[in-house]
Formats: C-alpha cells, sequence, structure tokens
C-alpha cells in the first residue's frame, strides 16, 4: 500500500521549503505519491518531476485555486490536468501578475497605516512566484512591526482588516471549465475553513467539483465523516494532503496526513 499527500506549498508560492525538500521528506514520512499545490502556480511540477521519477515518488500535477463563492474566497485543488496545457498556463501566469501588483499595493497600504516595510523585499521573498499576503506577513515580522504571520494577519492582513486588498478571484465555472477540460479533477480545499460550510460544500459539489478534502489538519474527526459520507452519497471523491507551508507554519506537516493510495484511484488513473 502507498500513501499520498496530496496538499504541499513551495518558495513558488507561499511555502518556505525546495521542491526537492518536499519530495525528500515526503519521501522519509512514507508518502510515495504527492502533489505540490503551489497557489497560481505550477514551476514546481517542472522542477522536480524528473527527480520525483528517480525517487519512485509518484508528482500528481496540482494547483490550488483561488475561487470567488457568494462573495468569499473559496480554495479549490486541481489535480492530474495536462500540465502543457496553454489555456492553463496563461490563465495562472495572469493570476500571478495580478498577485504581484496587489502585493505593491498592500506595501503601500501599509505605508500610509504607518507600517512601513521595503517592497523589494516582499518581492524577494515571493521569489518570482506567487506572490501573497504570507510574504507580506513575513517582511512585517522581520522588520519588527509584528510579532508573528499569525499576528500580522489578525491585525493587518486577514479579510476586512485595514491593509486587506482583494485579488482577482476564479469563477467556480472557470475554474472547471478548464481542469475538467484538460483531463483534471477538483477538490474543494479545507472545506470546513468556510464560514457556512455545511451550506456551501454541497452547493459546491452540486455544480461540478469532484471531491471534498476531508483529510486535512484543520479538518476534525466529525467533519471528516460528514463530508466523507456527503461524498459518498453524492458519488463524489475525497482527497487530503497536509498543507504543509514549511516554517511558514508553526508546526511540522509533512507526514501528518496520509492518504491511502486505494482511495485516490480516480486521480492516480489521470496521471
Ligand atoms: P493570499 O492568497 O495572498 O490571499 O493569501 C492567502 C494565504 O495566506 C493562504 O493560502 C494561507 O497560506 C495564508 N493564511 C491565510 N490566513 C492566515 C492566517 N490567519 N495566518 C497565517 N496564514 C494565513
Ligand atoms: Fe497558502
Ligand atoms: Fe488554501
Ligand atoms: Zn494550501
Amino acid at each position: 500500500m502507498r500513501f499520498a499527500d496530496l496538499h504541499l506549498h513551495t518558495f513558488h508560492s507561499d511555502g518556505t521549503r525546495s521542491p526537492r525538500e518536499v519530495i525528500d521528506l515526503s519521501h522519509d514520512a512514507g508518502i510515495d505519491i504527492v502533489a505540490i499545490s503551489d497557489h497560481d502556480n505550477l514551476a514546481a511540477y517542472f522542477d522536480i518531476k524528473s527527480y520525483a521519477d528517480d525517487r519512485g515518488v509518484t508528482l500528481v500535477p496540482a494547483t490550488e485555486l483561488s475561487c470567488g463563492y457568494e462573495g468569499i474566497d473559496v480554495h479549490i485543488l486541481a489535480y492530474a490536468f495536462n500540465p502543457f496545457d496553454e489555456r492553463i498556463d496563461e490563465r495562472l501566469r495572469q493570476f500571478r501578475e495580478v498577485r504581484q501588483r496587489r502585493g505593491v499595493t498592500m506595501v503601500e497600504r501599509l505605508k500610509s497605516l504607518g507600517y512601513e516595510i521595503d517592497v523589494a523585499r516582499v518581492v524577494e521573498l515571493a521569489g518570482g512566484g506567487a506572490m501573497g499576503r504570507p510574504h507580506v506577513a513575513r517582511a512585517l515580522v522581520e522588520s519588527g512591526h509584528v510579532s508573528s504571520v499569525s499576528a500580522a494577519f489578525e491585525l493587518l492582513l486577514g479579510t476586512g482588516k485595514p491593509a486587506y486588498v482583494e485579488k482577482a478571484r476564479f469563477r467556480i465555472e472557470e475554474a472547471i471549465d478548464l481542469v475538467h477540460g484538460s483531463g483534471g479533477l477538483l477538490s474543494i480545499a479545507h472545506p470546513t475553513l468556510y464560514p457556512d460550510h455545511d451550506r456551501i460544500v454541497p452547493q459546491l459539489l452540486d455544480a461540478g467539483i469532484d471531491a471534498v478534502e476531508v483529510f486535512h489538519p484543520d479538518v476534525d474527526d466529525e467533519n471528516r465523516d460528514r463530508y466523507r459520507n456527503l461524498a459518498r452519497f453524492r458519488g463524489k471523491l475525497v482527497t487530503g494532503g497536509s498543507d504543509d507551508h514549511g516554517t511558514a507554519k508553526a508546526v511540522e506537516t509533512i507526514g501528518t496526513v496520509k492518504v491511502p493510495e486505494s482511495l485516490i484511484g480516480a486521480i492516480l488513473e489521470r496521471v
């Protein structure tokens, strides 16, 4: 029996690890099926595909898309689509550009609030990948304005806080169209993190999302069982992953979620 972690980030988005480190740590933890799901970026896949092959790790093409649904940000994981699809590549590139501009806007907003940070440092932390609030948060910590990344979100960057800036989001229908059109499947990431999730999750499945991420550090036992049953009842799939962001999160997460390959056959047969 092989095990999978289908939700991991690298420094190509808001994680701190290299793709190689992710493959090595996963392999050491007994995980031989890996999906690096950087926000709006496939760079890790191309970086590390041949290394993963050499180590006997199955690498699943993946990305995490920020979708708008009833005015909130819903994260949808895309899996096992064609990684060379030009439409997907172009859309992700556009979203990364928007993220860069939004990062600059956030820095300006922070400055007007009295929290001056160097925009070049935020750009550097994002490393040419998908820039996000965590990079801004880290620059705020480094410059001594706040004590931690979570404090930065709490005080300034969280939804509705003074330095929060909206970003462009996928419409659910576009995400479904793009990923299904390229042979892939979609899963609702960390389902319990959305307000009113017991109403929204079934609606998203009915709209055409294929799966729910029931194995995730933020999904408790009760919700895991509830959403497993919901998925089964609707003929949908389940997925899972650690959502590792490296040291961007306080706790070690690689190895804490191990999904048996027998549960994700529909994804594996598309790889
Ligand atoms: P963005 O895509 O730029 O809007 O940033 C969202 C990312 O910020 C998420 O993918 C998480 O990695 C991270 N994040 C969201 N909320 C928090 C929080 N309260 N504390 C720390 N990180 C967070
Ligand atoms: Fe993230
Ligand atoms: Fe997410
Ligand atoms: Zn994630």
